[in-house]
C-alpha cells in the first residue's frame, strides 16, 4: 500500500498555524512511508472563500519547504463528484430529501430544549410518500439532502494518536445534511460529505487532521461505510495552545504563517519548531533538525494527545540558531527585503560586499530577521540619534581631545582594522588617557550608543561610506 495523505485547507483565511502544522505531520509522514503528500482546496463556502487566501496559503506551504506531489484540486471543480455521489445515496435508500422549514427547525430545538435535550434533528421526513412530498413542493418549500444515521449504530475506529475511539449514532445530531438543493436537483454538498467523495477519489489512506475535526469523523465513517468504501485510518493532532492553556487565536497576537514571516521568523526554523509542537524525536534531546531528518524518525507514537503550548521563547530561541548558522551570502539575501521594506538605500558605498560585512557584524545580535533594521538603523542615515548615556559619555573629561585625536590621525589615512587600532593606541600615548575612554567616546560618537557590535568593525563600515569623520566632527563641536 502507497501511503497518501493530504492537507485540505479551506481559503476562508489566510494560512493558520494550526493548519501549517497539521500539514507538516501530513507531509513528515508520507516522507516517511516514501508516500503521496495531496494538497485540495476546500473552497465549497462561496461567500467566505477568496483567491488572495488560495494565494497566501499555496505560498506559505511553499516558503515553509512543505511541497506537495499532487494538486492544488479545488472542490468547486469537482462539483459532479459530489452530486454524482449524493445521487448514490439516494438510489440505495440511504439519502432523502428533507423538507423541514428553518421555522419548523427552530421551533424543534426550542421544544428539545425546553425538555432539556440535545438538539438534533428529528428524522422526521425520514419516510414521505411521494404524495407528502409533492405537497410540500407545491407549497414551494425547499429540500436538503439528508444521510441517514442510526441511532443505535456504534462508531469504533482506532486512532493512531488517541487510540480506540467510540460514538454512538445517537451522538451525531439526528440524519445530516449532506447536500442543499439547487433549482436544477441536487446542489452545494456540505463539508464532511465532500470530504469523503473527494477522499476516497483520492485514495486517502491517512486522514490526519486537527483534534477539531473527531465529530466529523464519526460521521464520516458512517458515509464510507454507505459507499462500500474502505474507511482510511485516522490520526487526530493535539490542538495549538496559548499561554493560558486555550486554543492559539488572533488574541495572542499572531496566527497566520504570513505573520510569522513579518515578523522575521525563517521558515526553517518556524518549521522546526512547528514539528515539536506535538512530537518529539526519539532522541529527545535533540531539538535542531531539517524536515528531512525529522521525516525519519517521524511516527504517531510519539504525538502527544495533550495539547501542545505555544511557547515564543523556545521559537525565538530556534529562530537565533537558524540565523546564526547560516552562511554570509544566504543571511544577506534574507535580511534583504527588511531591510528594503524599511526603505534603507543600498547606494554610495553601500554595495553588496560592504552590505555582506555589515550582515557579519550584526549576525550574532539577532533572534529575528527584523532585528536587523534597528541594529542596522545607524549604518544608513546621515543624522545619528544619541542617546543619554551617549551624551554623558561625550561630556566626560577627556572625551572631546580624543576624538580630535582621532579625526586629525585619520586625515591622511587608508582606514583598515591595524590602522583603526593604531590610532586609538597612538592617541592613548599622546594624550595619556585610558584606551577604555577613547573606545567609549568613539562609539558614542560613531554609533550614538554605548553598546553594539564590533566597534572597530562598526567604524570601517562608516568609514566606506564616508560617515565616520563627519560624525566625529559633530560630537566634537557638540
Ligand atoms: N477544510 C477543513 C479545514 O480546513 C479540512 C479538514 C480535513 O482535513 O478534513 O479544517
Amino acid at each position: 500500500m502507497t501511503v497518501r495523505v493530504r492537507i485540505a485547507p479551506s481559503p476562508t483565511g489566510n494560512l493558520h498555524i494550526g493548519t501549517a502544522r497539521t500539514a507538516v505531520f501530513n507531509w513528515l509522514f508520507a516522507r516517511h512511508h516514501g508516500g503521496k503528500f495531496i494538497l485540495r482546496i476546500e473552497d465549497t463556502d462561496l461567500e467566505r472563500s477568496r483567491p488572495e487566501y488560495t494565494e497566501n496559503i499555496l505560498a506559505g506551504l511553499r516558503w515553509l519547504g512543505l511541497n506537495w506531489d499532487e494538486g492544488p484540486f479545488f472542490q468547486t471543480q469537482r462539483l459532479h463528484l459530489y452530486k454524482q455521489g449524493v445521487q448514490d445515496l439516494l438510489d440505495k435508500g440511504l439519502a432523502y430529501r428533507c423538507y423541514t422549514t428553518a421555522e419548523e427547525l427552530d421551533a424543534m430545538r426550542e421544544a428539545q430544549k425546553a425538555r432539556g435535550e440535545a438538539p438534533r434533528y428529528d428524522n422526521r421526513h425520514r419516510n414521505l410518500t411521494p404524495e407528502q412530498e409533492a405537497a410540500f413542493r407545491s407549497e414551494g418549500r425547499n429540500f436538503v439532502i439528508r444521510f441517514k444515521i442510526e441511532d443505535d449504530r456504534e462508531i469504533i475506529w482506532n486512532d493512531l494518536v488517541r487510540g480506540k475511539m467510540v460514538w454512538r449514532g445517537s451522538d451525531l445530531g439526528g440524519d445530516m445534511v449532506i447536500a442543499r438543493a439547487a433549482e436544477d436537483g441536487i446542489g452545494q454538498p456540505l463539508y464532511n460529505f465532500a470530504v469523503v467523495v473527494d477522499d476516497m477519489d483520492m485514495q486517502i489512506t491517512h486522514v490526519i487532521r486537527g483534534e477539531d475535526h473527531i465529530a466529523n469523523t464519526a460521521k464520516q465513517i458512517l458515509l464510507y461505510e454507505a459507499f462500500g468504501a474502505t474507511v482510511p485510518e485516522f490520526a487526530h493532532t493535539p490542538l495549538i495552545l496559548n499561554q493560558e492553556g486555550r486554543k492559539l487565536s488572533k488574541r495572542d497576537g499572531v496566527t497566520s504563517i504570513s505573520d510569522f514571516q513579518k515578523m522575521g521568523f525563517t521558515p526553517e526554523a518556524l518549521v522546526n519548531y512547528m514539528t515539536l509542537l506535538g512530537w518529539s524525536p526519539p532522541d529527545s534531546t535533540q531539538e535542531i533538525f531539517t524536515l528531512e531528518q525529522a521525516a525519519k524518525e517521524f511516527s504517531f507514537e510519539r504525538v502527544n494527545k495533550a495539547g501542545a503550548k505555544f511557547d515564543w521563547a523556545k521559537l525565538d530561541w530556534l529562530n537565533s540558531q537558524y540565523i546564526h548558522g547560516m552562511a554570509g551570502e544566504k543571511i544577506t539575501d534574507e535580511l534583504l527585503p527588511y531591510l528594503e521594506s524599511a526603505g534603507y538605500k543600498f547606494t554610495s558605498g553601500r554595495e553588496r560586499p560592504w552590505l555582506e560585512q555589515l550582515v557579519a557584524l550584526i549576525q550574532p545580535s539577532l533572534t529575528r530577521l527584523t532585528d536587523a533594521v534597528d541594529i542596522t538603523q545607524l549604518f544608513f542615515t546621515t543624522e545619528v540619534e544619541f542617546s543619554s548615556e551617549a551624551l554623558k559619555q561625550l561630556q566626560q573629561e577627556g572625551s572631546k581631545a580624543a576624538l580630535e585625536g582621532v579625526l586629525a590621525a585619520l586625515e591622511n589615512q587608508q582606514l583598515e582594522s591595524a590602522t583603526a587600532q593604531q590610532i586609538i593606541k597612538q592617541v592613548v600615548k599622546e594624550q595619556k588617557v585610558k584606551k577604555g575612554l577613547v573606545m567609549r567616546s568613539l562609539r558614542a560618537a560613531l554609533t550614538g550608543d554605548v553598546h553594539g557590535p564590533d566597534l572597530i568593525e562598526s567604524w570601517l563600515l562608516l568609514n566606506q561610506i564616508g560617515l565616520d569623520k563627519p560624525r566625529l566632527a559633530k560630537a566634537i563641536e557638540g
